[in-house]
């Protein structure tokens, strides 16, 4: 069976013990991986510290193409890298709506390439005859990346193309749902990278807690979990790491009546079933208007029961299974509990016979907040539609909720739908669209959804310490 190895300062490190990586469409392992301790993560931190003077030396441009040579070896390798990420979360290829295997790597692709073209210019407060007040970004040091299962390979890139070309080196950690991609591309950007500068390594919870509390890391950009954020949080304190925080959401989108409830429930659907419920920023509840409730939720209901779920390796597939067990069960407990208060399936709700965690397409009506399924995330393929007749009622209850990622708003009166997706308290609001995150634009979480954000110029900075330079120059 294929085996990936961890990568410090430049070398395939292995254990004796290994550990299978689960394909969960059939619940068998496709590859072994080693089993990382928090004894490699003080390994990796003494390489990326020691790689790190020489890397933050280099030019800026120099750093930059680096990031397009990572880009150029993602092309030539994107089929494997399709398959291992289809073999290792589920995803299909290709996928219902262009959201699978493809779009994961090619979108791991263009944020490489649109990061490396991202500037961090001086700006200069003040020039006149006496002083000239400049503001550098300066490299933070080591950075340590923790990544989660639902997007692995493009996740990761997420944190280290804005690290690395802001000059500082890293220590990653995938979930270990999921490391072999990330494995498997750090091996890659290992023959283009000097050794040290970017080093994986693998392991469990305490791995992830040995990055977050350890001495020599100077920031942490991690995305998961809300609560695994807070723990994060607290173990960064005792060297005052910076954060970049992107946890977990409960997007909330809101339909005026003035839709066409065919047309509407197309786009939903996708964005309700993007990458099969698991993405951060999924819709995740559904408000629409009275009068159009019955026909959008028919409408979405029609295209659950016609959509293939199935082993992403297989071309037709549309939707696959959930990553992991422990997540399958979350959604059985959720429409278990919205089932018991009374709510209405019209599609889906409850998981498919084995193997693999498959978990039908799941459309819920007559279901309101209070609700678990409402209020938490589900993080999975089962969206609850809500009703409503009167929508500031519906933006006070999309707002009662303690996370804030996305919301949306979907109108054919665009000015209207813009002014009422304003008073939306996420960290990123849409009018007709969801999830439509681009590499230039910064992505972050409002509430407990998160601190900072990624993405752009703004998500780079934060890859960075503020030098204020003052010149005297009398
Ligand atoms: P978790 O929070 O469980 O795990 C995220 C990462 O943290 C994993 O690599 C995990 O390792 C690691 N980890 C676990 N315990 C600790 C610890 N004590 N200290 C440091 N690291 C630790 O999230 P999931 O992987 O389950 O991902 C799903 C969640 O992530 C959802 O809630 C979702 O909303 C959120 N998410 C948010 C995104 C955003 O951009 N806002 C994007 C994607 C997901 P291991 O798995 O090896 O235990």
């Amino acid at each position: 069976m294929v085996e990936y190895a961890m990568i410090i300062d430049g070398q395939k490190i292995m254990t004796q013990a290994t550990v299978g990586v689960i394909n969960p469409a059939i619940e068998e392992a496709f590859a072994q991986i080693p089993v990382g301790t928090p004894a490699h993560v003080d390994q990796a931190v003494a390489a990326a510290r020691a790689a790190f003077p020489a890397w933050s030396a280099l030019s800026y441009n120099d750093r930059k193409a680096r990031l397009h040579q990572l880009a150029d070896a993602l092309e030539a390798n994107m089929s494997e890298l399709m398959q291992l990420v289809t073999q290792e979360t589920g995803k299909p290829m290709k996928g219902f709506g262009d959201i699978g295997s493809g779009m994961e790597v090619g979108g791991a692709i263009a944020w490489l390439r649109v990061t490396a073209e991202t500037e961090l210019p001086v700006e200069v407060v003040q020039d006149d005859d006496e002083v000239r007040v400049e503001v550098h970004r300066k490299p933070i040091g080591v950075v340590g990346s923790i990544t989660p299962w639902n997007w692995p390979l493009m996740i990761a890139i997420w944190h280290y193309a804005p690290a690395l070309l802001a000059g500082n080196t890293v220590v990653g950690k995938p979930s270990e749902f999921t490391p072999a991609t990330t494995l498997r591309f750090a091996e890659i950007a290992n023959e283009i990278l000097p050794p040290g500068v970017l080093n994986v390594v693998v392991g469990a919870g305490d791995v992830g807690a040995a990055i977050a509390s350890h001495p020599d890391i100077n920031k942490i950009a991690f995305t998961g979990s809300s609560s695994t954020g807070r723990s994060v949080m607290q173990a960064a304190s005792g060297n005052l790491k910076r954060l970049t925080l992107e946890l977990g959401g409960n997007d909330a989108g809101i339909v005026l009546p003035d839709v066409d409830p065919k047309e509407v429930a197309q786009k939903l659907f996708t964005v309700c079933f993007h990458n099969n419920g698991q993405t951060c920023q999924a819709l995740k509840r559904l408000y629409v208007h009275a009068d159009i409730y019955d026909e959008v939720c028919n409408e979405m209901g029609a295209i659950a029961n016609s959509v293939k779920v199935g082993n992403g390796l297989e071309e037709d597939t549309d939707l696959g299974p959930l990553q992991n067990k422990k997540q399958l069960d979350i959604v059985c407990e959720l429409a278990a509990d919205a089932r018991s208060a009374g709510a209405q399936f019209l599609t889906g709700g409850e998981a498919a016979a084995g193997p693999g965690y498959f978990f039908l397409p799941t459309v819920v009506t007559n279901i309101t907040d209070g609700t678990r399924l409402v209020d938490e995330e589900q993080f999975g393929p089962i969206v609850p539609v809500i009703k409503y007749s009167d929508v500031d009622d519906a933006i006070t209850r999309a707002n009662n909720n303690p996370a804030g990622l996305g919301g949306s708003v979907w109108s054919r009166d665009v000015e209207r739908a813009t002014e009422l997706a304003a008073r939306l308290e996420s960290g990123s609001v849409w009018v007709n669209a969801h999830a439509d995150i681009q590499p230039n634009a910064p992505m972050g979480g409002m509430k407990q959804s998160g601190i900072g954000c990624e993405f752009g110029y703004w998500g780079l900075a934060e890859n960075t310490d503020i030098q204020t330079v003052k010149i005297r120059k009398s």
